[in-house]
């Protein structure tokens, strides 16, 4: 089994500008991700994407080529498609590869392994035809794929962003139907002083916005009661619209209602996490170079607290100096005299966010579904079981899973989480912080006999 210094989980920007830099420092560095290639999820396919497609998704999409450059010009091991199912302390890594599994140990981890779309349970969101917008967006990325007919439904800054990549493409959204209301606007007004030192991120906003206008797409600001409506697939997107029940006939409905940190190798590894009020998720409690209560662990990009593509990929250098002093490699005096201009820059790229967590929050009604709403798809679990089950006793959602198998589905709690805190929390009047969240074991992702057989080392067994 091999030994690094440094394994990076994650080729997003955090986990490729992490990795050169360490790599840079002089750390023996792999990097793992899933994927077949670098990029993560804004940069995904950024090196063989072809050009007209490149061009539609703009500038700050072929940014990511400067990031992928300089991981093949350094030293870095790359393994792509490497899925990551176990982290053991200490640390083994175990990961499956074309069908076979294998394993390395480190001396530090450094998690990079990005965001995950907020999960939004609405009645009919499990239909053929509702996707995530992200990944619509996948789709568009990755095989040039465009959804006919579709309606963009939630909140936040990436729905306006797949709308203008959509309409520059050619098939503009139906419509864009948005749950964020003028009262969350005039509360956002109080962060935009703080919001303009991050001014070129606004007034990207502000043009795409424009670009929607021009184009002719319909925005429905203020949207409640949604619901999805199609015998057996999505044909209605229904809503109620400044006091008008509203219908639309559509064939793909893209779901979107913010992101929110990917925390299941954190967690698996033990990190203390927290609630934040702010961005309404969980997040891993880290000291300001991104290291964590448990030594060795650290955490950067979007897995840390939302911050964006840019803000991404300076926190993983700054984690990846810290690591590098740690390791002996620089000095502290050096590491802090390189960290100083990232953290400026950092600040900078994250300014807008309180504005944008208050303007665009999660839409109140898939934050606490309808009794008949499923929550877990996986075990197809509805809103009304888990209730059921926090009034039969049940306080924390590792308990559900006890009570009826919920978070115990191929995803692992990845869809479900958040929403299964957030449940019974309102049943039984705790914070999020008291009531928790599942506890995560690994595998982290689906493995095969097959793939486990084929270690030469037997992995631990991880209990739900
Ligand atoms: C679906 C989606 C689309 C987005 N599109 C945009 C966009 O167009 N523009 C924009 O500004 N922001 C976008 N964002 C937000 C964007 O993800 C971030 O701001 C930025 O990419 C964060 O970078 P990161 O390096 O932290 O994580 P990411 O870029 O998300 O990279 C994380 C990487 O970790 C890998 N990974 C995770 N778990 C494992 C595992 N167990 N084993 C192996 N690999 C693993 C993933 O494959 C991924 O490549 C998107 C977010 C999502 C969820």
């Amino acid at each position: 089994m091999s030994h690094r210094d440094l394994v990076v989980i994650g080729a997003g920007p955090a986990g490729m500008a992490a990795a050169t830099e360490a790599a840079n420092a002089g750390l023996s560095v792999t990097l793992l991700d899933e994927q077949p290639r670098a990029g993560g999820q804004i940069y995904r396919d950024v090196d063989h994407v072809p050009d007209r497609r490149a061009a539609l998704l703009g500038p700050d999409y072929t940014a990511g080529r400067g990031l992928t450059v300089a991981l093949r010009r350094s030293p870095v091991e790359h393994v792509t498609g490497a899925v990551v199912w176990s982290i053991e302390p200490g640390f083994c890594l175990s990961y499956s590869r074309d069908g076979r599994g294998a394993q390395l140990t480190a001396d530090r981890v450094l998690l990079a392994t990005g965001a995950l779309e907020r999960p939004m349970p609405l009645p009919g969101w499990t239909l053929p035809g509702v996707m995530t917008a992200g990944a619509g967006q996948i789709l568009l990325k990755q095989s040039g794929v465009l959804a006919r007919s579709a309606v963009l439904v939630g909140a936040g800054p990436l729905l306006y962003l797949i709308a203008v990549q959509m309409l520059r493409a050619g098939q503009p959204p139906l419509a864009l139907v948005e749950t964020q209301t003028g009262r969350n606007r005039r509360a956002a007004l109080r962060h935009l002083g703080g919001a303009l030192r991050g001014w070129p991120y606004m007034a990207k906003g502000l043009r795409m916005l424009a670009e929607l206008k021009r184009g002719g797409v319909p925005r429905y600001i203020g949207a409640q009661d949604i619901r999805i409506e199609g015998d057996t697939r999505a044909e209605v997107l229904c809503f109620s619209h400044r006091g008008r029940t509203r219908r639309l006939a559509c064939e793909t409905i893209f779901l979107h209602h913010g992101v929110v940190p990917n925390t299941q190798a954190a967690r698996a590894l033990g990190v203390a996490h927290r609630w934040s009020t702010q961005q309404q998720c969980f997040v891993p409690t880290l000291d300001c170079w991104g290291r964590s209560d448990v030594p060795g662990v650290f955490v950067a990009g979007d897995g840390a607290g939302i911050g964006g593509a840019k803000a991404a990929a300076l926190s993983g250098r700054v984690a990846a100096l810290a690591i590098a002093c740690d390791a002996a490699r620089l000095t502290p005096d050096e590491r802090d005299r390189r960290a100083r201009p990232l953290r400026s820059a950092r600040a900078r790229e994250q300014a807008p966010r309180p504005f944008l967590d208050t303007a665009y929050p999660p839409c109140a009604q898939a934050l606490s579904p309808r009794d008949e709403t499923l929550v877990c798809r996986c075990e197809e679990v509805t809103a009304g079981t888990v209730r059921d089950h926090a009034r039969a006793g049940c306080l924390g959602p590792n308990q559900t899973k006890a009570f009826g198998r919920v978070g115990m589905g191929p995803c692992q709690g990845r869809y479900c989480g958040l929403t299964v805190t957030a449940l019974l929390a309102e049943a039984t009047g705790q914070t999020p912080d008291q009531t928790g969240y599942y506890r995560i074991r690994p595998p982290l992702k689906p493995v095969t006999l097959g793939e486990l057989a084929s270690l030469k080392t037997p992995p631990a067994t991880g209990k739900n």
